[in-house]
């Protein structure tokens, strides 16, 4: 697994590309058993269509290109479509958002992924830190990482227990155990993640991994990343 992930990056590397598309970032966490979205990627709206059924609507559209950072900024995602109209009509229209904010922008593709179910939103991060080495990163999404800084680092790689006492360290873990109207989380899925998390990032030339937001459903139901992004070294 671990040669077929260098070989997508070498393939980037020749491209002069150091952020690796979401379908790269999202293979490279497959080969490594992190669950993913099921995606494919269509270059022509008749491919989406073809693509789209194949994965079962409702669907999620995305922009693949090197040059867009955040992609729903840009007008780059489109959730819930419905139906192949809406997948031929999405096509146009994602391609027409990017060029307009993006004029110089060089568009890939577009990413076709089933809609997955909503989750507890969760954040997942490595980063190759220049003292510590790679070191992996635990997070609930949105405000609490984002306004709170509640997050948890450990020195990669890390064993499943290891994992376990991150999300248990981070103030929020709460929100994760069945606290007011939340579900109880599968912590035991999340840990299994983060744990691949801890392997992927020491074994692979990578400076950044961004897995924002992985999905976190009910206890024995696992977890599922939605966005990826790694960045080289
Ligand atoms: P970016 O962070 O680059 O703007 P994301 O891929 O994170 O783009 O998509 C933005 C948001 O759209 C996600 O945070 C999530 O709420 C939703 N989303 C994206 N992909 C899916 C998917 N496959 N299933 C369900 N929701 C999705
Ligand atoms: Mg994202």
């Amino acid at each position: 697994m671990k040669l077929d992930a260098l070989r997508i990056i070498d393939k980037a590397r020749k491209e002069g590309r150091k952020i690796l598309l979401e379908p790269e970032a999202k293979t490279i966490c497959r080969l490594y058993n992190i669950p993913v979205t099921v995606f494919d990627v269509a270059t022509t709206a008749n491919e989406a269509v073809e693509k789209a059924r194949k994965i079962g609507f409702p669907i999620v559209m995305k922009i693949i290109s090197p040059d867009v950072v955040h992609k729903s900024d840009v007008g780059g995602v489109l959730v819930n479509v419905k139906n192949e109209e809406e997948v031929k009509a999405g096509f146009d229209k994602i391609i027409e958002n990017v060029r307009k904010k993006l004029p110089n922008a060089r568009i890939k593709g577009i990413l076709i992924q089933e809609m997955a179910p909503q989750g507890i939103e969760t954040i997942i991060g490595g980063i190759n830190d220049p003292q510590f080495g790679p070191t992996v990163m635990f997070g609930l999404g949105g405000i609490f990482v984002e306004v709170l800084k509640d997050v948890s680092f450990r020195v990669a790689p890390i064993s499943k227990d290891e994992a376990i006492e991150m999300i248990e360290e981070i103030k929020s873990c709460k929100v994760l155990k069945g606290y007011r109207g939340y579900y109880k989380a599968d912590i035991e899925g999340l840990a299994v993640a983060i744990e691949k998390v801890s392997h992927l990032i020491s074994e692979l030339p990578i400076d950044q991994l961004d897995l924002n937001p992985v999905f976190a459903y009910e206890e024995g139901k696992g977890v599922k990343v939605i966005d990826a992004r790694i960045i080289l070294q």
